[in-house]
């Protein structure tokens, strides 16, 4: 899928750069263009793409704090500016923009919505956002704004692929260290994915030069099946694992459906979110690896475990010695995760809110669409 990054805010910028530079190493050729943007003139020095500084004459290259109302309103004043450098990198090539933004923040968490928004009223490539969660132990401030800014998000972008900060953290690590895991994890599910639609001459694959044979893959993902797969709107998340192939066939039947099993059940971006209304499952590997029997059964699998009749299934051909899948999830906003959050940030508005005194005795709240929780725009 040719795409068009924009990073907004300090963990929009990290995770842009550790997406551009995987795909870039892979040699994938998706990300076709790259953009960080933020308030904070500190944070875009030193990140390896172009930059827009926006709110300048608001609040100096000083950022705005953790205030995402400040973060939505730089945004959109300087709008014209940001859009005006997009303009020249979304061309008729573009198949999709993806915005990427840590939602507890004040730029990324004010300004990701914004740029949806503008961008949606511009193009018509559909425009995706990357929202990453706060984890449990960040502040209210942090879990409020996460919650305005996704209830915004999740209405202005086509889709907004949910990445929960605590999904992936490995125990011992230092927070810049966790930080980098989980900018590593993302931008290979996320890489792989936006890769899956390339077409396979455009892949640089390191097998003697001459790549791989489209005909040996049958059943290749296509860029459509992603925007298919995620035209219900609303949330998705992604899950991941990796296997070694067996040098026999017959086993890798049992490594795919294993592999998968393990993506949907213990890898996703957003814990306990198993069931969706439409879910792509992108196996890779080499393709004499990559078992038709297990990618179907594998996919059967996931229609059952996600209780959707719309899965769809390809192979990713990769040089590698292992077998990887890579389970689209969208339409998880039931998923109790989801619901947990959308209460833990609309109980921590009332606590960062003067004016709510009493309002965080509360009923659960039914929907992911909480209406104790205030909107951005
Ligand atoms: P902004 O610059 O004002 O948009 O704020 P940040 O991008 O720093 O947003 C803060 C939120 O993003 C917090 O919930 C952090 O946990 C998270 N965050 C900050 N940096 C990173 C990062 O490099 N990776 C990830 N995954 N999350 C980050």
């Amino acid at each position: 899928m040719k795409t068009v990054l924009v990073g907004v805010g300090q963990a929009g910028g990290k995770v842009a750069t550790a997406l551009a530079e995987y795909d870039d190493e892979m040699g994938f050729r998706a990300i076709r263009d790259a953009l960080a943007i933020n308030s904070a003139k500190a944070d875009l020095q030193g990140l390896p793409l172009d930059t827009v500084l926006i709110g300048q004459d608001v609040v100096k290259g000083h950022g705005v704090g953790g205030d995402n109302q400040l973060g939505a309103e730089v945004m959109q004043n300087d709008a014209d500016e940001v859009l005006n450098e997009l303009s020249g990198r979304i061309d008729s090539e573009t198949e999709a923009i993806f915005i990427v933004a840590g939602l507890g923040g004040g730029t990324g968490s004010g300004g990701a919505p914004v740029l949806a928004k503008e961008l949606e009223r511009i193009y018509d490539v559909p425009v995706y956002a990357i929202g990453i969660l706060p984890g449990r132990d960040e502040g209210s401030l942090y879990q409020a704004n996460a919650g305005r800014s996704l209830k915004t998000l999740a209405r202005e972008a086509d889709s907004t692929i949910l990445i929960d900060n605590d999904a992936w953290r490995e125990t011992g690590d230092s927070v810049a260290e966790g930080m980098a895991t989980i900018n590593e994890r993302i931008a290979r599910r996320i890489g792989l994915l936006l890769a899956a639609g390339e077409p396979i001459e455009d892949r640089s694959m390191g097998l003697g030069g001459g790549g791989i044979d489209r005909d040996v893959g049958q059943s290749v993902v296509d860029t459509s099946e992603v925007i298919n797969t995620l035209r219900g709107g609303g949330l998705a998340a992604v899950g991941y694992a990796s296997s070694e192939a067996s040098e026999d066939p017959d086993d890798n039947v049992n490594v795919v459906t294993s592999t998968t099993r393990q993506a949907l059940l213990t890898g996703t971006s957003l814990p306990e979110a198993t069931t969706a209304d439409a879910a792509l499952l992108v196996a890779a590997g080499r393709p004499d690896s990559l078992s038709r029997k297990g990618v179907e059964r594998a996919r059967s699998w996931v229609e059952e475990e996600t209780g959707s009749m719309e899965v769809r299934g390809g192979d990713f051909p990769l040089d590698t010695d292992d077998i990887s899948a890579l389970v689209l999830l969208s339409g998880v906003e039931g998923s109790p995760r989801v619901t947990a959050f959308m209460n833990r940030a609309a109980e921590a508005q009332a606590e960062t809110d003067d004016q709510s005194e009493g309002a965080a005795k509360r009923d659960a709240a039914e929907s992911f669409q909480n209406d104790e929780l205030d909107d951005l725009l």
